[in-house]
């Protein structure tokens, strides 16, 4: 009975595109549209250094300095995430993989369980826009909604829309000069990737330059035909 039926797989969807992009924003709503959850390695990454663990402790300056994390603790931790049991609901890929090896660690690791990617989609934006758009952004210290200073204000100052919430936080890396090195680091190591998928037929592309809400109502077409 469990598992047997291949209807029942749970969706496996990737979000592709460089920091900025708007991935994490994107990533949320698809979670509350269609009861996915999001796993964003950059946000277990940023858990794994709050908390102090072995993995936080090798990540830190890593991320400070806008580079990768090493891939054998990033597939450790989302091995570890997509085990547990929400995940039975189906994934949004955040910020993973971000290398050939993840990739392939990651088809493996579907494999394993009888899963496979219905769609890696690749958000398209210019670069020279992502410096302003990271430069400008801050979260919710209590839900994690996003905002931004030009784009996305909370209609109360300082006062998070969905929870409430008052404590907003801004991310280390966040600022300008890193942001560089994460740019470099994603053509160098992550657009490659887009080829990855598309020669295994899953690559989906979205221009992700127009407004929030234009991109998720593309997305969404893009989900719903990519999980019928
Ligand atoms: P963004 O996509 O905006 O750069 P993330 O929150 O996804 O932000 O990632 C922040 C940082 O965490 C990255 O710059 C990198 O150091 C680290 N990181 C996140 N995901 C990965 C990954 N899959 N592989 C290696 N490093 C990662
Ligand atoms: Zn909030």
């Amino acid at each position: 009975m469990d598992g047997a039926n291949t209807a029942n797989v749970a969706p496996v969807l990737i979000l592709l595109g460089p920091p900025g992009a708007g991935k994490g924003t994107q990533a949320r709503m698809l979670e509350e549209k269609f009861g996915l959850v999001q796993l964003s390695t950059g946000d277990l990454l940023r858990a794994a250094v709050a908390a102090g663990t072995d993995a936080g402790k090798a990540a830190k300056a890593v991320m400070e300095a806008g580079e990768l994390v090493s891939d054998q603790i990033v597939i450790d931790i989302l091995r570890d995430r997509l085990g547990d049991a929400d995940c039975a609901k189906g994934v949004i890929l955040d910020g993973f993989p971000r290398t050939t090896v993840q990739a392939e660690a990651l088809d493996e690791l579907l494999s394993e369980s009888g899963q496979k990617i219905n769609a890696a989609i690749s958000l398209e934006v210019d670069d020279a826009a992502m410096v302003t758009r990271i430069s400008g952004r801050y979260t919710c210290g209590s839900c994690g909604e996003g905002y931004h200073d030009e784009f996305k204000q909370p209609a109360k100052d300082g006062v998070c829309d969905k929870c409430g919430g008052t404590e907003m936080k801004r991310r280390a890396d966040d600022n300008a000069e890193t942001v560089e090195s994460r740019l470099v680091a994603y053509h160098a190591q992550t657009a490659p990737l887009i080829a990855y998928y598309d020669g295994k037929g899953s690559l989906q592309k979205i221009d992700a330059m127009g407004s929030i809400d234009d991109i998720a109502g593309g997305l969404s077409a893009i989900v719903v035909k990519a999980t019928a």
